[in-house]
């Protein structure tokens, strides 16, 4: 499988901006690296939520967060924030 890099290895990148238009622009494209919880051990905090700078995470019917691949573009932050550290950060 192709190694893809790391966003520091990316030559050129950006975002062509109009107001109101970052919907459009998924950046889960940019991804190299995606978060997976263990929900055994989440204790539906939210601070995974409160952290993410793409509100990529969503709160369930059952309150747990679960991400949505469109926006999350693999920062680490809320691998960082969790305070149980049940968020691991893993290549794609
Ligand atoms: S920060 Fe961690 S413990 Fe809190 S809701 Fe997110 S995954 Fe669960
Ligand atoms: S890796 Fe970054 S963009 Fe993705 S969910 Fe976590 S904080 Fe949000």
């Amino acid at each position: 499988m192709r190694k893809l890099p790391t966003w520091k290895e990316l030559t050129l990148a950006g975002i062509i901006t109009e107001a109101g238009n970052s919907v459009e622009y998924k950046t889960g494209n940019w991804r190299t690296l995606t978060p997976v919880v263990n929900y055994d051990e989440c204790i539906k905090c939210g601070v995974c939520w409160s952290f993410c700078p793409e509100y990529a995470w969503e709160e369930g019917e059952d309150s747990f967060f679960k991400l949505n691949t469109d926006y999350c573009k693999g920062c680490g932050i809320c691998a960082v924030e969790c305070p149980r550290k049940c968020i691991k950060m893993v290549e794609l």
